[in-house]
């Protein structure tokens, strides 16, 4: 076996080459990695993410451009949302902070707001990785760190994340702050824009983590990250911030796992056919053989996750794969894989009879024909 240094340059090389000639690598962003948690069986993800392959020029490539993106507008408002969030020294953010995390402490008053700029995003993480240890040697105050920079290894290459706020508590806890621009009406917003919100903060408290590894040694105590983070919104319709806790354990160790199996991208990249490669400048055709060498797992929650949503589900209807229909359709199927093999089992003409999901199909397809029955009497 080689040494871990060469074979560290050989998957980076074969990574180069998966993404095609002179293609730089798109660097993975907190979106992209707690996107992985959405779907966490899917190769072709893995692979594609892990050689920093453009997944946005990808699917334009084979025909189905992904409808990923925020709209300009959008992007304003919620820039001037954060911004009203975050004046007079993050006043508001950390009133709410200590209103919904930590209510024991002393009201925030006088928090230290360091300036984190450093030349790009190393200089900007040794920067926050400074600041952090500085407030840990100042116990029984508050600090805001304002887009801090964090760095969280990814298959070998580190990925730079910038949240949108880090919270030091008095006790020398840190809290992660996401602000988003969807609205919370009475108290509760959208579960699907909250888990996602939530997946993304969970891949900052795994970077925060890491400096909190780093810095155990040199503090007293010992920095903690919490598990509980704090989503800021607009409150109802207006412009007013209104903020949750929202405990991310789960999305926290889902993700964690997801980024435990992208360092195996290795193996994902060693069954692939000699020649592959995911270059948005390759015709179609080719580019489609490539990318359907890499099994896939499709399921409608790819649609608000990954980039090349509708290019699996349009093969995975042509296919007739159960998996179109949603991951707890998909469970109760067992073995049966397509539709045809789904209908067959149900008619009687496939299947095994003490296979559970034959049985229930079979008991249903009775059902279904004596309710049609005595619907036509
Ligand atoms: S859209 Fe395709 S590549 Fe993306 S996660 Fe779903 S199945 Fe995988």
């Amino acid at each position: 076996m080689p040494p871990p240094r060469t074979r560290g340059t050989a998957l980076r090389h074969r990574l180069a080459e998966l993404r095609g000639p002179d293609v730089p690598a798109k660097a993975l962003d907190a979106r992209a990695l707690a996107a992985l948690a959405a779907n966490p069986g899917c190769a072709r993800r893995a692979i594609l993410d892990g050689a920093g392959v453009n997944k946005t020029a990808l699917a334009s490539a084979l025909g189905s451009p992904s409808a990923f993106g925020q709209s300009q507008f959008a992007l304003t408002r919620g820039n001037a949302f954060e911004a009203k969030v975050k004046a007079d020294g993050g006043a508001e953010l950390l009133r709410l902070v200590h209103e919904k995390l930590d209510r024991s402490a002393e009201p925030p008053a006088d928090a230290r707001v360091p300036d984190l700029t450093a030349t790009g995003p190393q200089g900007r993480t040794a920067r926050t990785a400074l600041e952090l240890r500085e407030a840990a040697a100042h116990p029984g105050a508050w600090t805001l760190l304002d887009h801090p920079m964090l760095a969280l290894d990814v298959a070998g290459s580190p990925a730079f994340l910038e949240p949108d706020a880090v919270v030091v508590h008095p006790d020398g806890s840190w809290t992660v702050v996401e602000i988003k621009s969807f609205p919370l009406l009475d108290g509760s917003a959208d579960p699907a824009k909250v888990g996602a919100a939530a997946r993304q903060a969970a891949v900052y408290v795994l970077a925060l983590e890491e400096v909190a590894v780093r810095l155990a040694h040199e503090t007293a105590p010992a920095p903690r990250v919490r598990h509980r983070i704090l989503l800021v919104c607009p409150k109802d319709f207006s412009n007013l911030p209104a903020a949750s806790a929202v405990d991310i354990r789960k999305q926290r160790a889902v993700t964690a796992r997801q980024l435990a199996r992208l360092t195996r991208i290795e193996d994902i990249a060693d069954t692939l056919p000699e020649g592959t490669c995911f270059s948005p400048e390759l015709p179609a055709e080719e580019l489609t053989a490539a990318v359907e060498s890499v099994p896939a797992t499709y399921a409608p929650e790819c649609l608000s996750a990954c980039e090349l949503a509708f290019h699996c589900r349009a093969r995975s209807r042509e296919t007739g794969a159960v998996t179109s229909l949603g991951r707890p359709v998909r469970a109760e199927l067992g073995g049966l894989a397509t539709v045809e093999d789904v209908l067959a089992a149900a008619r009687g003409e496939a299947g095994d009879p003490d296979d559970p999901a034959v049985a229930a199909l079979r008991r249903a397809a009775v059902l279904r024909a004596e309710a049609l029955e005595a619907a036509c009497r």
